[in-house]
């Protein structure tokens, strides 16, 4: 199984993301999560990052697609991944695209995690509350959900035509959206017409 899940901030992808990747056994890869490790490491990489995730904007596409291709070659990977967070602009998307490719396979579902705005800024506001990230202020999530509007969002559309995509509420409990997500695999990704 490879799949990715997409969705606004706050929209529960990393919670969903270890569940759906347990129950079918394959890797959660959190580019965010990746990231962070790499911030608090201190390493080369996650100095260049920190300043583009403290400010809610996306890290350049050449050191993040670099990122995902080199784990995406890991021995783990090699029979699906469930990617949580990537891609999440075009250049990315073709990027995975060839990587896919070059290993003979393709996605075989994107879930798309449906909440709107108002709902997701409350998450993030109590998140901010009990977990502290760095970026969970007021001022940086408003940023983040206006890059992912103008530049994630439009990705949906991307794999909707390809025929892969399934949408989910994301709103409710977090059994409750598992359960809504594996029923949305199981009734096979949805053709668009
Ligand atoms: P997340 O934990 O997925 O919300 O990611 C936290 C931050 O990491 C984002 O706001 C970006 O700064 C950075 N990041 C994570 N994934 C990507 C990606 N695919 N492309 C660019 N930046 C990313």
């Amino acid at each position: 199984m490879r799949m990715l899940l997409i969705g606004p901030p706050g929209a529960g992808k990393g919670t969903q993301a270890e569940r759906v990747a347990e129950r079918y056994g394959i890797p959660a890869i959190s580019t965010g999560d990746i990231f962070r490790a790499n911030v608090s490491q201190g390493t080369p990489l996650g100095l260049q990052a920190r300043d583009f995730m403290d400010r809610g904007a996306y890290v350049p596409d050449e050191l993040t697609n670099a990122l995902v291709l080199d784990r995406l070659a890991q021995d783990d990977a090699a029979e699906g991944f469930l990617l949580d967070g990537f891609p999440r602009t075009l250049p990315q998307v073709f990027t995975l695209d060839e990587c896919l490719a070059g290993q003979g396979g393709s996605l075989d579902a994107v879930v798309q995690l449906v909440a709107d705005a108002d709902e997701v800024v409350q998450r993030l506001l109590k998140r901010a509350a009990t977990q502290g990230r760095s970026d969970d202020t007021e001022d940086v999530i408003r940023t983040r959900l206006e890059v992912y509007r103008e530049q994630t969002h439009p990705l949906v559309a991307v794999y909707a035509e390809r025929g892969v995509l399934v949408s989910v509420d994301a709103v409710g409990g977090l059994d409750e959206v598992t359960e809504r997500i594996f029923t949305a695999l199981h009734g096979g990704v949805q053709h668009s017409s």
